[in-house]
């Protein structure tokens, strides 16, 4: 298994999905074979999985598709290697990613861009478009990245996989490297609802390494039709507005599914999201600016020389850091300066209070709602590159749910033919906390 997919990486190396390869991997994969004969019980013996880049496993590169990380070797595993590998799987190597998560379409990367594998020409989304390019054109089954806004399942949507964004605190952040840690949380993508399952009973559970971490066990299965009967879905109203047609027809398509399955359907208001984005950028920034500080070359990475410390530290920081995150540690730094605190960070904290509250009121009268998971498919290469608003809008479906720390899923859910190439187009269901297990046997009952 191991050999079959560094040889697809090997193959596909135009798609730019890897940055590094695991020195570790051979060595991992005669372990796990060792322990199957020896009669252990496996979930994932010997399952070849990429991790996006910024998440830890000893030996291997950890970059965050940053230049101010070249160079920089894991001492240790993250949480979710650790429990992988634990379960047989082997980690292959790492993806290619928005530097730092930064941003919706794999661009923004020290590395250059991730290809779209359904279209070269095309984008894979972001910020883990690197592990979603991945699954997509089969190099591993699985694949980990972290969504902080969207940045699993947009990616997912754009290049025809499934995803899932756990609940906050679900699946452990120890050892995933910080953009906003209030927001952040690892999530799987892979082809089936069936293999989310098998990832997301690894991977999810308490881990007193994290200070966030929750206390849930998980028993996670995909579903079938039968498990769709009775549930009540409400349709975002908010997210109706401004789809391309193909978008539009996709979720129509899974609607009628639903109904067919014996699904109860109806629009349901969430009227505070149309500050999400927002509210986003102004609590995404700031934690950002904060967590990046420990960036200075004095510790980690690449170091540039300078007359004194603080030279040095300014040198590595402007060297080593790409237009996007310096944008966001600087707008962050100046929203939760004293005299704009009030008026931005503190403003947007409110806003993130009343969309868990519509969230809530919501799922008074739902068991799950619906949305599409972007209101586009894959866009080009450089479409959005020179305005950050556009690129922010990518957004405008996902957000909430991370500001609201609620679990939720994308699917895909059909095609829209764009220029001559079919282009895959994703739905999002998204569950009240802890009900991440109900999203994986909906994916499954739609399938
Ligand atoms: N695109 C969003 C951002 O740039 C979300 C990224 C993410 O989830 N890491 O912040």
């Amino acid at each position: 298994l191991l050999q079959g997919a560094l040889a697809r990486i090997e193959a596909a190396r135009d798609l730019n999905a890897v940055t590094s390869l695991n020195p570790g991997a051979a060595a991992q994969a005669q372990a796990a074979q060792a322990r199957l004969e020896a009669g252990e019980q496996l979930p994932l013996a010997g399952v070849p999985v990429l991790l996006k880049d910024n998440i830890n496993a000893a030996g291997t590169q950890t970059s965050c598709a940053s230049r101010i990380l070249a160079g920089y070797v894991s001492p240790y595993d993250a949480t979710v290697t650790e429990r992988l590998v634990a379960a047989g799987a082997v980690i292959v190597g790492k993806t290619n990613m928005d530097e730092f998560g930064m941003g919706s379409s794999t661009e923004s990367s020290a590395f250059g861009p991730t290809l779209n594998p359904w279209d070269t020409a095309r984008v894979p989304g972001g910020s883990s478009g690197g592990s979603a390019a991945a699954v997509a054109a089969c190099l591993t089954p699985v694949s980990l990245g972290s969504d902080t806004g969207g940045s699993v399942r947009q990616p997912a949507a754009l290049t025809g996989v499934y995803g899932l964004k756990p609940t906050y605190g679900r699946v452990s952040r120890y050892g995933l490297v910080a953009y906003a840690s209030s927001l952040d949380v690892v999530g799987p993508l892979a082809r089936s609802a069936g293999d989310l399952a098998l990832l997301m009973n690894v991977l999810a559970g308490y881990d007193p390494r994290d200070a966030t971490s929750l206390h849930a066990p998980a028993q996670f299965r995909a579903g079938t039709p039968d498990d769709l009967r009775g549930l009540r879905v409400g349709v975002v109203r908010e997210s109706l507005e401004g789809n391309t047609p193909g978008v539009e027809a996709a979720l129509r398509g899974t609607l009628d599914a639903l109904r067919g399955a014996g699904v109860t359907v109806q629009e349901v208001s969430l009227p505070t999201t149309a500050h999400a984005i927002a509210a986003y950028y102004l609590i995404a920034m700031p934690e950002a600016s904060s967590n990046l500080a420990r960036f200075d070359g004095m510790v980690y990475g690449a170091r540039q020389p300078g007359a004194d410390v603080e030279g040095s530290m300014t040198a590595t920081r402007e060297a080593g850091f790409g237009r996007e995150v310096q944008r966001r540690i600087m707008l962050g730094t100046y929203a939760l300066s004293s005299g704009y605190y009030d008026a931005y960070y503190s403003k947007a904290m409110k806003v993130r209070r009343l969309i868990a509250e519509d969230f809530a009121r919501a799922f008074r009268d739902y068991d799950v709602l619906v949305t599409p998971t972007s209101p586009f498919p894959a866009f080009r290469r450089g479409e959005k590159t020179r305005d950050p608003l556009a690129m922010y809008a990518a957004d405008v479906d996902t957000v909430a749910v991370n500001l609201a720390g609620l679990p939720a899923i994308s699917v895909p859910a059909g095609f829209e033919t764009v220029e001559g190439k079919r282009l895959p187009v994703g739905v999002q269901f998204i569950a009240p906390a802890l009900q991440d297990e109900l999203l994986v046997r909906l994916a499954g009952g739609l399938e």
